[in-house]
This record gives structure tokens, C-alpha cells and sequence, in this order.
């Protein structure tokens, strides 16, 4: 294949969604794979729905990521601008060349007419009327009223421009997941164009950039295959029709119980993160989840969204960035939604986790301790990520499962110790803490442990649960011997010594 060239388009509007993520993801390894370019354009022509702050927060999810694109508004590209409100005066022209070969027409009426129209035309089998092909002969337009055209547009009456969609016509094409797609044209609106502030829309834009952009590819997400005939069509009556690109209208992220597509009220209902990083509302204020903050690795959540509708026809499903640049293909892409399962999203970052070096995992887990108020020393902390990485699922479980390497537990389980204990387990206890050395490895601590325990008769395995939760407060942790080692013979002492005195 050659010179691919493929975009992720985003309205600034929001925070980014997992679906959107995904998208980004399979133009990424379609890009690299093919050895093409990934191209970022923000399409930001809809100013009611802009939202301040979103295009950095998109630029900042694909940084966590790693998906970066080779051209977009933040790196430029030969292509720029790649903000479409910052093109805005090139789509004009292309509207009336529409409008001039009769594949588009000026349409005059107010908000007000279109509501009426909308009331007169509605009824049970029609709840939303739509301003299609048996509706605008009779509403003011261009078509319907070509003698009082000229004057309104000399009087400067608003006018948008809409496109002609035929009455009855067969659209189809190839989509590179769907295969033959068809489309009765009469089922389509009349859709807007070009707005009444000389903005494009949405449909005119995309195709528009897609072709200037030289696109060879366009992945979006299903909810866009309606649009799909207007802007075939677009690319036909702009005389384009040999350089669209080929279509891929990617499989929708269904809720877990499978019924409809997922939400970020889903996410917010079930406790579970939709956005790729917290996203912070700039007017209500209100912060949404995100993978990240809630402890994914970014490596997790792309192995996790790339098998959200595509598998390698294998029973491998931990994959590398680079092993799914080598293995991806479009073909193994399904076209039934794929429903999100936040368990199964939690195994893969668990699978990363345990995959990761610490090298890797320190800086990411540090900002967790810092939060919590514990300071971590990074060295201490990298000794102790390798013996509790396997017991973590997020990034935050570092915490839970490490506090008490830094600092003596607030909380100890004293309750369980007490049912089993005795005279002589105090006895031994005292005895071993106040013998204690300097300074002694994890296995000398354990042999001289056994040892004492066999002197005083007691069973060994009875002293070790004991030992724990006198020194990381519960039944949980890594080897214990291995903790008394990091923690220090002082602070060790100090523990024990201090339940000994609240069971005695
Ligand atoms: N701007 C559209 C969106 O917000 C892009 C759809 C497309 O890729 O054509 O999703």
C-alpha cells in the first residue's frame, strides 16, 4: 500500500472516550503498519459545542498514550492548518460550487419555520420530521422559491446551505469491515453544509479535509455510518469520487450487559472510568474518571481497547505496541459491538503490571504514595515494587499493599492474634525481638526465628501469622522474614514490642 494517510478527527467537546481512544489506536497501527502517516485535525467548526480546554486535554491523552500523531495542530505538517476553524474560509467555495452544479441549495428559513414545519409533519410513524426531498418544495428555499432567491440573498436574509440529497438512489460502498454497505438516499435529510455564519458542518468539512488532506483511510466509529451517504455523495458531486478514501466504520463499545452503547453515565453508575484521563468540566466544574488516574498503564489500556473489537486469531491477548503494529489487521476486526468488561480491563493492567520493570513502575507509583501522604523513599521502594507487584492490580494498589514498608501501620489486626495466643507465645516473642541484631538478611532472620521457636516448643507456622500482622498490621504482604530485612531490626523490634504490650 502506499502513502497511507489516515486522521483522527475529534470535536473539541469533552473528555476523550475509551471509544475514541480505540479509534485513535487502529489509525495509529494501520499508520505504522503500512509505514503511512497518523494525522491529528481537531474539528472544531460547531462553536455551541466547543469546550475550552478540550483539544489539549485530546493532545494530552494521545501523549499518555504514546499514539502520536506526525501531523496535527500542536507539530503543524504540510498539510496545516489542522484546526478546521482556522480553515473556515476555504469551505464557502466549495459549498456554492454545489450549489452552482444543483447538488446544493440556498435555504432561508428561520428556527421558527422549521419548527412548524417539524409540528405539521409529525406523526406516529414520522416522530421527527426531517427536512428531506418530500419536504422542501415546500419550505423557503432555493428549489422551491428560485424567484425570490436573488432578492433574499441581495436583502442579506441568513441562509444555510444544505445538500440536495436525491429522492431515490442506491448509495454503496466497501466498507473495510462491514463489506457492502448499501443506503436508500431517500431515508437521508437534506443536511446542512454550510451554516448561516459561513461555518461548514461537520459533513461538508470532513470530506472536504479528507481530500486535501490526501486520506487514504478513514476509521470512525460506527454511530457515523448514517452519515456515510451524504458524504459519498459529497465526494461524487465534488468530483472526487476517485480519491475518497476507503471506509472503516469500527464496531460500537457496548455496556456490559450488552444493550446499547457505552456511556459515561454508565461509567459513572457502575463505578468504572470511560474517559482516558480525568476530565474536568470548565463549566459545571464536575470531574469525570479516567483510565489513567484510576491506575491503568498506558500500555495496559491500548492492549485492552485494541482487543476491543479485534483479535489475533490466536489465544494470545497480551500484546506490545509493537507486536500489534506487527499483528493488527483490519480483517480480524469484528462488526458486532464489542462489550466492555471492567474486569477483564483490570487483568490486563494487572498482566502489565507484573509484566513492568520497575524501573518503569517506580516513577508511576510514587505520585500514589505522595498523595497518601507516606514518603516513599525510591530506593527502599524499589527494593519492595518487585515483591509486591504480582498482588496489585492498579497503580493505587502499590499503596495499600507497600505503606507499611515506610511507615508503621495506624491499624494492627490485634484481634486475630489473641484467640491463639499464650504465655509462651509472649515469651518467645519478647525473647526473639530483644535478640534481635543490628542488622540481619531475610534468611538469617528466618533461621534464627525457627530455631528459637524449636527451643521454646512452639510450632513455627503458629508464629508466623502473629509476626505479620504485628508488623504490616494485617494478614496480607510479601515473605515476612523479607519485610522484617527492609523495614529495619529497629523498627521490627518496635512493632512487635508494641503489640506485645496491648496483649499482655
Ligand atoms: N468529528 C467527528 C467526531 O467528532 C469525526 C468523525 C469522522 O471521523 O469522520 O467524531
Amino acid at each position: 500500500m502506499e502513502n497511507v494517510r489516515v486522521r483522527f478527527a475529534p470535536s473539541p467537546t469533552g473528555g476523550l472516550h475509551l471509544g475514541g481512544v480505540r479509534t485513535v489506536l487502529y489509525n495509529y497501527l494501520f499508520a505504522r503498519r503500512h509505514n503511512g502517516q497518523f494525522i491529528l485535525r481537531i474539528e472544531d467548526t460547531d462553536q455551541n459545542r466547543y469546550v475550552p480546554g478540550a483539544e489539549q486535554y485530546i493532545l494530552d491523552c494521545l501523549t499518555w498514550c504514546g499514539l502520536q500523531p506526525d501531523e496535527s495542530p500542536a507539530v503543524g505538517g504540510p498539510y496545516a492548518p489542522y484546526r478546521q476553524s482556522e480553515r473556515k474560509a476555504l469551505y464557502a467555495d466549495y459549498a456554492r460550487q454545489l450549489v452552482e452544479a444543483g447538488y446544493a441549495y440556498y435555504a432561508f428559513d428561520t428556527p421558527e419555520e422549521l419548527e412548524e414545519m417539524r409540528n405539521r409533519f409529525r406523526s406516529e410513524e414520522n416522530p421527527s420530521p426531517q427536512y428531506d426531498s418530500r419536504i422542501r418544495m415546500l419550505m423557503n428555499n432555493s428549489l422551491a422559491k428560485p424567484d425570490e432567491t436573488q432578492k433574499w440573498l441581495e436583502a442579506g436574509k441568513p441562509y444555510v446551505i444544505r445538500i440536495r440529497m436525491p429522492e431515490n438512489e442506491t448509495v454503496h460502498f466497501t466498507d473495510m469491515i462491514r463489506g457492502e454497505v448499501h443506503f436508500n438516499t431517500g431515508q437521508s435529510d437534506d443536511k446542512v453544509l454550510l451554516k448561516a455564519d459561513g461555518m461548514p458542518t461537520y459533513h461538508l468539512a470532513v470530506v472536504v479535509d479528507d481530500y486535501l488532506m490526501k486520506i487514504t483511510h478513514a476509521f470512525r466509529g460506527e454511530e457515523w455510518l448514517p452519515s456515510a451517504p451524504a458524504h459519498i455523495l459529497l465526494w461524487r458531486y465534488l468530483g472526487w469520487a476517485d480519491q475518497m478514501p476507503q471506509w472503516a466504520h469500527l464496531p460500537l463499545i457496548l455496556k456490559p450487559d450488552g444493550h446499547g452503547k457505552l456511556s459515561k453515565r454508565d461509567g459513572d453508575a457502575l463505578g468504572f472510568p470511560v474517559f482516558a484521563m480525568n476530565w474536568t468540566d470548565p463549566k459545571s466544574g464536575e470531574t469525570t474518571a479516567g483510565f489513567r488516574e484510576r491506575g491503568f498503564l498506558p500500555e495496559a489500556f491500548l492492549n485492552l481497547l485494541a482487543m476491543l473489537g479485534w483479535n489475533a486469531g490466536t489465544e494470545q491477548e497480551i500484546f506490545s505496541l509493537d507486536e500489534l503494529i506487527e499483528q493488527f489487521s483490519l480483517e480480524r476486526v469484528h462488526k458486532g459491538g464489542a462489550k466492555f468488561d471492567f474486569e477483564k480491563a483490570k487483568w490486563f493492567n494487572q498482566e502489565w503490571i507484573r509484566k513492568s520493570s520497575t524501573d518503569r513502575l517506580l516513577p508511576l507509583i510514587l505520585p500514589y504514595f505522595e498523595q497518601a501522604g507516606i514518603q516513599a523513599d525510591p530506593e527502599r521502594l524499589g527494593t519492595v515494587v518487585p515483591l509486591i507487584k504480582d498482588r496489585c492490580t492498579l497503580l493505587p494498589d502499590f499503596v495499600e499493599q507497600g505503606a507499611f514498608f515506610f511507615r508503621t501501620p495506624e491499624q494492627v489486626d490485634a484481634e486475630s492474634i489473641k484467640a491463639k495466643w499464650s504465655t509462651d507465645k509472649q515469651a518467645f516473642f519478647q525473647q526473639w525481638a530483644d535478640e534481635l541484631p543490628e542488622k540481619a538478611d531475610a534468611a538469617s532472620l528466618e533461621q534464627s526465628f525457627k530455631e528459637k521457636a524449636a527451643a521454646a516448643n512452639l510450632k513455627a507456622g503458629e508464629l508466623m501469622l502473629p509476626l505479620r500482622v504485628m508488623l504490616v498490621g494485617g494478614k496480607f504482604g510479601p515473605g515476612v522474614f523479607a519485610i522484617a530485612e527492609i523495614i529495619g531490626m529497629a523498627e521490627t523490634r518496635k512493632r512487635i514490642n508494641h503489640i506485645l504490650t496491648a496483649l499482655a
